[in-house]
């Protein structure tokens, strides 16, 4: 008989997760026919997205290639960038890397294409921390103004280009500051610079940090993160990138070198021209156990998918960890519904258990998980090494 085919659209964290969890779950098989699995993303590898302030302070690498993964010998793998999806004729139409337009034939899909980091207007200057490029681009700047700094003999100068602004609250804009400083201040000792100068300015739009979160546990945040050499600034936004300086929403302008944008996510804009059925913020539109309105065989999970728990309304957010629980959930509705069975039904991560872990630079972390209204806090060592280990199980690197 006939194999059935399974394409994934999308390698990222949640992608990856969805085509283990469907393989181990189907263990190859649906109605006796074995299932071919296809991946296709536009990328030669996966992409560790929630790393991606690191190449934009150090040089890690953190493009994975897919042949990392020994789950993916099997798998066919196209490296291109889908275009639209025929849900009435199974098919998926994408471009190659040679520019050539192709078509594949699916019987079972899954779309995890993700989102994108969201960019200010350009008029309004900085680089937003988007992609490796970008990242790649804050880290040769902030490096070439601290190397200006080394040879500058007017104080204000040198202080101004030993600056640098992060517009942005969120995890990104924590991680990234609190590994930026680090980072800094050691090339700073290495150019004889004075490392106390070095000034890394995290600009929150909010009075405090962490909003998913308890009060005290934005407090504590912003504490340890103040403890740790960065400038934390509330109820701050950046207005406008000058070439000397930020102007901030108060009027104030904040002598920087650089300003980093860490403004959020944002559905993939990809996915407007796709031809599967959108919300109006651009997520598609699933019922409760992901499959995507209109389109057999078709299911959505991850950052662009609208996925909401039956029971409290709740929508899930764009986050891995969140997006790694439906993929799990995502392998036993397929096979249940190849089977003919009731499907498992969407749950929020939340109504389980609230969990976050946020890096502060090396061996120093932030765990805050609550269940049953008990709040607690994990800091540190230990607090790092649940972090690197959340890091590693989201690109099942573990
Ligand atoms: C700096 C940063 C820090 C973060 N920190 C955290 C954190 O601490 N905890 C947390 O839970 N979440 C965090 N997130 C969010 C997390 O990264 C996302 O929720 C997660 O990446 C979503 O996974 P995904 O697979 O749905 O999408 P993505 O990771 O966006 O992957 C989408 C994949 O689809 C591919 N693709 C896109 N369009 C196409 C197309 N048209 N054709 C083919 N392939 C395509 C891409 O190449 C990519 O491989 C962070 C995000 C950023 C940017």
């Amino acid at each position: 008989m006939n194999e059935l085919t399974c394409i994934i659209i999308g390698g990222g964290h949640v992608g990856l997760h969805s085509l283990k969890a469907i393989k181990d779950e189907s263990r190859g098989m649906a109605e006796g026919r074995k299932i071919r699995f296809v991946l296709i993303d536009k990328q030669p590898g996966h992409l560790r997205k929630m790393l991606l302030f690191r190449p934009a302070v150090g040089e890690e690498e953190i493009m994975i290639p897919w042949e990392h993964y020994s789950f993916l010998e099997d798998v066919q793998f196209i490296q291109g960038e889908v275009a639209s999806v025929d849900s009435e004729r199974k098919q998926v139409r994408y471009t190659d890397m040679n520019g050539h337009s192709s078509s594949i034939r699916y019987d079972l899909m899954v779309v995890s294409v993700g989102s994108i980091v969201r960019q200010p207007e350009s008029r309004h200057g900085g680089i937003a921390l988007t992609d490796q490029n970008a990242a790649v681009a804050i880290r040769e700047s902030w490096r070439a103004n601290l190397r200006q700094a080394a040879v500058e003999f007017n104080p204000e100068e040198q202080k101004r280009l030993m600056s640098v602004a992060i517009a942005g609250g969120g995890i990104s804009g924590i991680e990234t500051s609190a590994e930026l400083v680090l980072e800094m201040r050691k090339e700073a000792s290495s150019l004889n610079l004075n490392p106390s100068d070095i000034k890394v300015h995290l600009l929150s739009g909010q009075n405090r940090l962490f909003l998913d979160g308890p009060e005290k546990v934005g407090y504590k945040l912003g504490q340890l993160l103040t403890e740790y050499g960065v400038n934390v600034h509330y109820n701050r936004k950046v207005i406008q990138v000058e070439s000397h300086a930020v102007k901030l929403n108060n009027g104030d302008s904040l002598p920087v070198g650089l300003c980093i944008w860490t403004i959020g996510l944002i559905p993939n804009p990809a996915l407007r021209s796709m031809g599967l059925p959108l919300t109006p913020e651009g997520q598609i539109e699933v019922d409760e156990s992901y499959r995507v309105k209109g389109a057999t065989g078709v299911y959505s999970i991850g950052d662009c998918a609208r996925i909401i728990d039956p029971e409290n309304g709740k929508a899930d957010q764009m986050r891995a960890g969140e997006g790694v629980l439906q993929a799990d959930r995502l392998g036993k509705i397929v096979v249940a519904d190849l089977e003919g069975r009731p499907a498992p039904i969407h749950k929020s991560a939340s109504s389980i258990l609230d969990f976050y872990c946020i890096g502060l630079g090396e061996n120093r972390g932030f765990v805050w998980a609550r269940k049953w209204g008990l709040n607690m806090f994990i800091t540190g060592k230990l607090g790092w090494k649940i972090r690197s280990l959340a890091w590693d199980k989201g690109s099942m690197l573990r």
